[in-house]
């Protein structure tokens, strides 16, 4: 038998934990054995984090109950996000978990909604999205499977603290027979003759071995960089925030079902609220801005006053060429880094888990397996780098140096294809694998100003008139459905309320 015997994971922030919480359910009974080093400190980003709709597919797999799981992070639901001052300040819009409208004779609801606007309409395509009006609103209830139901038509995700996330995988993690070795990893041995990683040394001289070894350190990425000298790409050039100053502050009245991010001079600030308090985050270029000057834009918008120290996080957005190299899989901030502004962080390591299990190794470690789950890694980083600069590169803003620097910067091919297509004619260029839908594209695009210069012409197979009537409808359907929800506080009353300690 040539399995792997036993896997060996390095760290214990979010990435290490929902790794080896994710491969004690998929390894079960196999006899692999799983084994965890961290440091006693957890290093998980604690401030409240954003999460997308797909984390329910990760908890599900794992059997986690959604109430016991929001009671034990403080989570609050989310039904999108809203970005402020993006294309001009003073202006607002929502990237909602759902679509706008509905599609006619085929045809995807915004072409005709295109249509309408030239020939006068006003309406904003956000009226034509469940999710915006409650979230708007304050309002949450569960989606509902009844597919002729308004209320199927959206999704949702949590605001979750990462760090008691991190915490309760650990719980879960040790109850299906994980092993937690507490201790710092200052060496790696290495096999002379294939250059494989044989183990994990320890300061107090321990050596941890194994056959698989995953490298969940941070951004230094100990195994995968500093050992195996797989070369980080660096993004920069496109995503050239290097900062983030984090803070969290008491919470003020009820916590919106929505996370909130706020362009700033030079990045952009966001309000993400937890049950218990809120977690804010300054993300910036430390080109155009200073670290006192980032803390104190920070505090002086944060709704309240900061209830700890700030707390000053330096990265460089890129990712490894391969994330797995020889007998070394990196995953989380070890593999690479995006900034935050899609709460996509805790899904690049759901999608690293999945394609882990989907080519999970025998001890010979076939490369084309190995190339297969690198090619899929390099796809989803990119797939979320390219939406992230869109939202920078359509933006309105050219105020500060910053701003104005972004005239300069060209996007990439990938991004530039999707954003002629949609200029030219309203479709969005998607690939079936994609994280991010028509809608998703839709939302951030139309919010920043983009209209499209024409739509499709089948929309011609109904008159002006009745297509009028059918947008009136699904407006109103649209109001009535988020006035008959329940607020996003009555509903975490009745679902999960934190209980006092
Ligand atoms: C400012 C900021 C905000 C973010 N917000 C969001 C968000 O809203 N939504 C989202 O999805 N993602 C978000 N992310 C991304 C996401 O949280 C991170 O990518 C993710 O937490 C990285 O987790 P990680 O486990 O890889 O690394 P870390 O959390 O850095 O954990 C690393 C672990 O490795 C251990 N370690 C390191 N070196 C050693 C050593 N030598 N020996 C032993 N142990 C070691 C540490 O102790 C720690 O346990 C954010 C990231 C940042 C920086």
């Amino acid at each position: 038998m040539n399995n792997i015997r036993q896997v060996t994971i390095a760290g214990g922030g979010m990435a290490g934990w929902m790794t080896a919480a994710a491969l004690a359910r998929f390894l079960d009974g196999t006899g692999t054995t799983i084994q965890l080093v961290e440091t006693g400190a957890s290093g998980a980003v604690g401030v409240g984090e954003g999460t997308i709709p797909a984390i329910h597919d990760f908890n599900a797999k794992l059997g986690i109950d959604e109430r016991e799981l929001m009671r034990a992070t403080n989570a609050t639901f989310k039904l999108g996000t809203e970005f402020v001052d993006w294309t001009r300040k003073g202006h607002a819009y929502m990237h909602p978990f759902g679509p706008y409208g509905l599609d006619m004779n085929g045809i995807a609801f915004h072409h005709y909604w295109r249509r309408l606007r030239e020939a006068g309409d006003t309406s904003d395509i956000s009226a034509y999205s469940l999710a915006t009006a409650a979230a708007k609103q304050g309002r949450f209830r569960h989606p509902t499977n009844d597919a002729d139901s308004i209320y199927a038509s959206y999704s949702y995700a949590h605001h979750l603290d990462a760090g008691l996330y991190a915490r309760f995988l650990r719980r879960y993690c040790e109850r299906n027979g994980v092993t937690r070795t507490e201790g710092r990893i200052v060496d790696i041995a290495l096999d002379p003759e294939s250059g494989n990683i044989l183990a994990l040394q320890l300061a107090d001289g321990r050596m941890i071995a194994g056959d698989l070894f995953v490298d969940c350190s941070d951004f230094r990425g100990m195994l995968i960089g500093r050992t195996l000298g797989t070369v980080f790409e660096d993004w920069s050039r496109w995503l050239p925030c290097d900062r983030a100053v984090i803070v969290p502050s008491e919470r003020t009245g009820n916590p919106d079902p929505y996370t909130r991010v706020t362009a700033r001079d030079a990045g952009w600030q966001w309000r993400i609220p937890l049950q218990h308090r809120t977690g804010n985050g300054h993300v910036y270029c430390s080109q155009y801005l200073s670290d006192d000057k980032a803390v104190e834009t920070l505090l002086a918008n944060a709704e309240c006053e900061a209830s700890d120290d700030p707390n000053l996080l330096r990265f460089t957005t890129g990712k490894r060429v391969q994330t797995w190299t020889r007998n070394c899989v990196a995953i989380g901030a070890s593999a690479g880094f995006l900034e935050p502004l899609e709460s996509t962080g805790t899904w690049l390591i759901q999608a690293a888990i999945i394609e882990l299990t989907k080519w999970f190794p025998a001890r010979d470690f076939a490369k084309p397996d190995i190339d297969a789950f690198n090619k899929t890694m390099d796809k989803r980083f990119t797939e979320v780098r390219d939406f992230l600069i869109a939202h920078y590169c359509c933006a309105g803003r050219d105020d500060t140096d910053f701003w104005r620097a972004w005239r300069s910067i060209s996007m990439p091919d990938s991004l530039q294809h999707r954003i002629d297509v949609f200029r030219a004619s309203g479709h969005v260029v998607l690939d079936p694998s994609d994280l991010f839908d028509e809608s998703d594209w839709l939302s951030v695009l139309i919010g920043q100003g983009m209209l499209p210069a024409s739509w499709h012409p089948r929309t011609d197979s109904l008159d002006d008139g009745t297509v009028d009537q059918r947008l009136d409808y699904m407006r109103s359907m649209v109001e009535e459905a988020a006035a008959a929800m329940p607020s996003h506080a009555e509903t975490l009353d009745r679902y999960c309320e934190v209980e006092d300690a």
